[in-house]
């Protein structure tokens, strides 16, 4: 059988511009599928890019959609090029919605009473220290501090006065993004290492010489967790990372990935310690990001959720950051809402 789709542009300010380890990000680009068939049914998907992780661009997620002329079914997402994981995870998603003939299916293996804790995202440098007793006052419990981005020594002189700021039994995240070298990396491990951090994430760029044997040997020398996540970018990479034994978690964002479900099961099977995070992408593919993270079967650590309201135009906003995000919140979330807003 095959399907029609038809696809929206769009170029969303965020209400604050993201502050990065690779500068100010302030627009989010990305593109929004509409699969119908000849029943009516319909189903949506996002394709929400990230470049500077090493996805295709937004342009060259257009040209694939441009070629495939309109039509999509199983051979075509087969026949798709590899690079164009992003494009390929919107059509996936748009299609499996249309066959089960709506846009808003219930989110699965969760009952509507279900719901997951989500790490409040603090803003990087010293912003962070009020930023985190707001989010503590919400309720939050768990909170991701941005690292890597203003003077090192500043930020390592900060991350006691920040830890005394949260309440007891808080968690901190730290992410680097891949900005420190090894010397900054060990630096801030022996720090961590006597203090509540749950994960450093990403403490060494994917591109850095001879990253992976860095990332290994930094976590076997120090005792707090290391997370990968920019070294996570094709769905490949899980399965290398898996298949060499790596010892930390794997953030995981399913707006990135070709297959998600493919690489959930992946994940599942090597009881690996997953965290589910967004890609900053809409409703849409907020939607679809949370469904094999309420569906994980594995222990379930605070959701990366903690960034709405995030656009300029709340229209485009995933769930509100609170401390929990429920199943029902998730299937509330409106597709065909985001879809007619860009129209
Ligand atoms: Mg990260």
């Amino acid at each position: 059988m095959s399907f029609l789709f038809a696809h929206r542009r769009y170029a969303l300010p965020f209400r604050v511009p993201v502050r990065t380890a690779h500068g100010p990000w302030a627009v989010r680009e990305g593109l929004i599928v509409r699969v119908t068939d000849a029943t009516g049914a319909v189903g949506y998907g996002e394709i929400a890019p990230v470049p500077r992780f090493g996805t295709e661009t937004v342009d060259e997620a257009a040209a694939v959609l441009q070629a495939l002329g309109g039509q999509i079914g199983e051979t075509q997402i087969a026949a798709l090029p590899v690079q164009s994981s992003s494009a390929r995870h919107g059509l996936c998603v748009a299609l499996a919605d249309c066959r089960a003939g709506s846009p808003n299916p219930a989110v699965s293996g969760a009952g509507s009473k279900s719901s997951r804790a989500v790490a409040a995202l603090l803003p990087a440098g010293r912003e962070a220290l009020g930023a985190a007793a707001a989010k503590a006052e919400l309720g939050f419990r768990v909170f991701k501090w941005k690292v890597g981005v203003g003077d090192n020594d500043e930020e390592l002189g900060l991350l006691d006065e920040l830890l005394a700021r949260l309440p007891g039994g808080a968690r901190l995240r730290l992410d680097a993004n891949g900005a420190w070298d090894r010397r900054r990396a060990e630096r801030w491990l022996e720090r961590c290492a006597e203090r509540p951090i749950e994960f450093v994430e990403q403490p060494i760029a994917p591109a850095a010489r001879g990253a992976d044997d860095l990332l290994r040997g930094l976590a076997a020398d120090f005792p707090t967790p290391l997370a990968l996540d920019e070294s996570l970018v094709h769905d490949g990479d899980v399965e290398r990372w898996l298949a060499a034994g790596w010892p930390g978690l794997f953030v995981v964002k399913p707006a990135l990935l070709g297959d998600p479900a493919a690489v959930c099961a992946q994940l599942a099977h090597a009881r690996a310690n997953v965290v589910f995070s967004s890609a900053l992408e809409t409703a849409v593919g907020a939607q679809a990001a949370l469904r094999p993270a309420f569906a994980w079967p594995g222990e379930r650590r605070a959701l990366g959720f903690g960034v709405y309201p995030l656009f300029a135009d709340a229209r485009f906003d995933g769930p509100p950051a609170a401390p929990f995000v429920s199943a029902t919140d998730v299937a509330q979330l409106n597709p065909e809402a985001v879809w007619n807003a860009l129209s």
